[in-house]
C-alpha cells in the first residue's frame, strides 16, 4: 500500500473528525486528496503531531467527537517517542494515532529510520495503548472503524511502501491561515450544546 492510497482511505473515514497531520509529504499528499477545514497540517514541526493530538484529545473529552486523529510517520514519532508514555500515563480517552510506517524518512531521500528493527506498535502497547495493525486498504478500513470505538490511547500501525507520490504540489498556504481554519472548525465542535 502506498502512502497516498492509505490517505485516500483515511480521508474517506475522517470527514467529521479532527485530523492532525505530520509535515512534508504526508501533509502534501493528504491535501492533494482533499484539502478540508478539519485537517490541521503541522508544517515544519516534525515530531509534534502526537503532542498536539494528545492535547486536543484531552480538550475534546466531553465533546461528541469519538476520537481526535493524528496522522503520524515513523521518523516523526521516533523524533518524539515520549508521546507514547505520555498518552498512556494520561489515559487520554480520545487519542488515536494512525502511524504510517514506511521505515524511512520519506522526505529526506528515504534514509532508514529505526522502525525496521524497533516495533513502534509494541512500544505503544508497552505504554498502555490499544494497538491495531493494517497492511492493506481493507485492513486499514476495518481496523480504523474498530479502533474508533475503543476508549483510551489507541494506535493503528499501518505498513506502507517507501516512496512519495509523484507530481504532488507543495502546500504553500500560510500556516497561520491553516491553523485558524482548523481552529474554527474544531471550536464549533467543542462548544457545549445549547438547548433549542
Ligand atoms: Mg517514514
Amino acid at each position: 500500500m502506498k502512502r497516498i492510497e492509505a490517505l485516500e482511505v483515511l480521508n474517506g473515514l475522517t470527514a467529521e473528525l479532527a485530523v492532525v497531520v505530520t509535515c512534508a509529504a504526508t501533509s502534501r499528499e493528504l491535501a492533494s486528496v482533499e484539502n478540508r477545514d478539519n485537517h490541521f497540517y503541522v508544517l515544519d514541526s516534525m515530531g509534534l503531531v502526537g503532542s498536539i493530538t494528545t492535547g486536543l484529545a484531552l480538550a475534546a473529552k466531553d465533546s461528541d467527537l469519538p476520537k481526535v486523529i493524528g496522522l503520524e510517520g515513523d521518523g516523526s514519532l521516533l523524533m518524539n517517542p515520549n508521546v507514547l508514555p505520555t498518552g498512556g500515563f494520561l489515559g487520554a480517552e480520545k487519542l488515536f494515532l494512525v502511524l504510517l510506517d514506511n521505515q524511512v524518512y520519506g522526505s529526506t531521500a528515504g534514509l532508514p529510520t529505526y522502525s525496521s528493527r524497533v516495533d513502534l506498535g509494541k512500544l505503544a502497547e508497552a505504554a498502555g495503548w490499544t494497538v491495531g495493525r493494517a497492511e492493506d486498504t481493507a485492513q486499514l478500513r476495518d481496523e480504523f472503524d474498530r479502533l474508533l470505538t475503543t476508549t483510551g490511547p489507541t494506535l493503528l500501525h499501518v505498513s506502507i511502501e517507501a516512496g512519495n507520490a509523484a507530481d504532488i504540489p507543495k502546500l504553500l498556504v500560510d500556516p497561520v491561515v491553516l491553523a485558524h481554519r482548523f481552529q474554527s472548525w474544531l471550536t464549533a465542535r467543542l462548544e457545549p450544546h445549547t438547548a433549542v
